[in-house]
């Protein structure tokens, strides 16, 4: 019967592709003149510590809602597209200035100071121009350059070793910090990790997932991610853990010496509006939380 039935898969899987392939099209085509018509905007995710809940900073991720459509298109279809024409350059320099500008807003409006961490694209990283827009969005915003993370992933890193160091040695002399996003997920040749500048590591979310379940034939997954919080300790980087979404992964992760988490348990990333009260929340939350521990001593 599955031989009967494959000539109509085949046809409805073609059919699918084509239309895939039309969208595709279509989109490039919107985005070419997006950034002009103001159809991006940043979306705010905090990370706090672990333990405590202290938020130290947010990551800033990329929305696109075109104008004549009814729903916004997912990063993880519009980004790919922006890399493969290039269009990532001057978008990827507009969430550089524009995250900057909006910490240094915060700042100055009297909030704490939070660091803000940027997504970079491996295409971004070939452009000779990136460290003279970084160095400038410095110096035009004027934030404490160690206040801004570099998330970068592992995919291309290792394919021009030299280069890749070169780029985020010079990364690092502006001041600013360096993180390995989506850790384990990509290549995760671990030999390159030492060699290369990263003062954070973010393990990904599917790692994440596996934690804190109530049964224990989870063994395999917590022994991964101790691994990752012990390597991470032993380089002396940061780890952050992604997608957070229960208590019992926040409890598990507290208790084995991760230092941040972030994900949807703490908060979604949102507008830069929602996402300062947010951050006003954790902080009285996070101060809350001492004053009880004081009490009680
Ligand atoms: P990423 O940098 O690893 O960002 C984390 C992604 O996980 C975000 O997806 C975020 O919304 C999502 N997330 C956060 N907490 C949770 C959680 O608890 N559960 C689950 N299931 N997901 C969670 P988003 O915003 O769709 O972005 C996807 C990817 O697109 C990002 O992954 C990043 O690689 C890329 N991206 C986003 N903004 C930019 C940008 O401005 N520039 C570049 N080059 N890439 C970007
Ligand atoms: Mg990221
Ligand atoms: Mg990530
Ligand atoms: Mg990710």
């Amino acid at each position: 019967r599955a031989k009967e039935r494959g000539g109509s898969t085949v046809c409805q899987y073609d059919s699918a592709m084509m239309e895939a392939a039309a969208e595709r099209t279509r989109l490039r085509g919107l985005l070419a003149g997006a950034l002009d018509r103001g159809e991006f905007h940043l979306v705010y995710q905090p990370l706090v510590e672990a333990a405590g809940g202290r938020p130290v900073g947010v990551e800033a991720l990329l929305r696109w809602q075109p104008s004549g459509d009814a729903a916004p298109v997912p990063p993880s279809v519009f980004i790919p597209l922006c890399e493969a024409s290039g269009l990532i350059l001057p978008i990827g320099r507009w969430v550089l200035e524009t995250a900057c500008r909006q910490i240094r807003a915060w700042a100055d409006g009297g909030g704490p100071p939070l660091e803000i961490a940027v997504n970079v694209s491996p295409r971004q990283l070939r452009d000779p121009a990136l460290l003279e827009d970084v160095r400038t969005v410095l110096a035009v915003t004027g934030i404490d350059p160690a206040l801004l993370v570099l998330e970068v992933t592992e995919g291309l890193l290792i394919e021009d070793m030299d280069y890749s160091r070169h780029v985020l040695t010079g990364l690092k002399r502006l001041g600013v910090r360096l993180a390995l996003d989506d850790f384990g997920t990509g290549y995760s040749s671990l030999s390159y990790l030492n060699s290369l500048p990263f003062d954070v590591l973010k393990m990904d979310g599917s790692f994440t997932r596996n934690l804190g379940a109530a049964e224990l034939d989870n063994a395999g997954g917590q022994a991964v991610a101790r691994a990752i919080i012990g390597l991470a300790r032993s380089l002396s980087m940061t780890l952050v853990a992604e997608g957070v979404e229960t208590p019992a992964q926040h409890a598990w992760l507290a208790a084995n010496g991760c230092r941040l988490i972030q994900g949807y348990l703490v908060g979604r990333p949102e507008p830069a509006p929602a996402a300062a009260g947010l951050i006003g929340q954790l902080v009285a939350e996070h101060e809350r939380r001492q004053n009880e521990r004081f009490d009680f001593v």
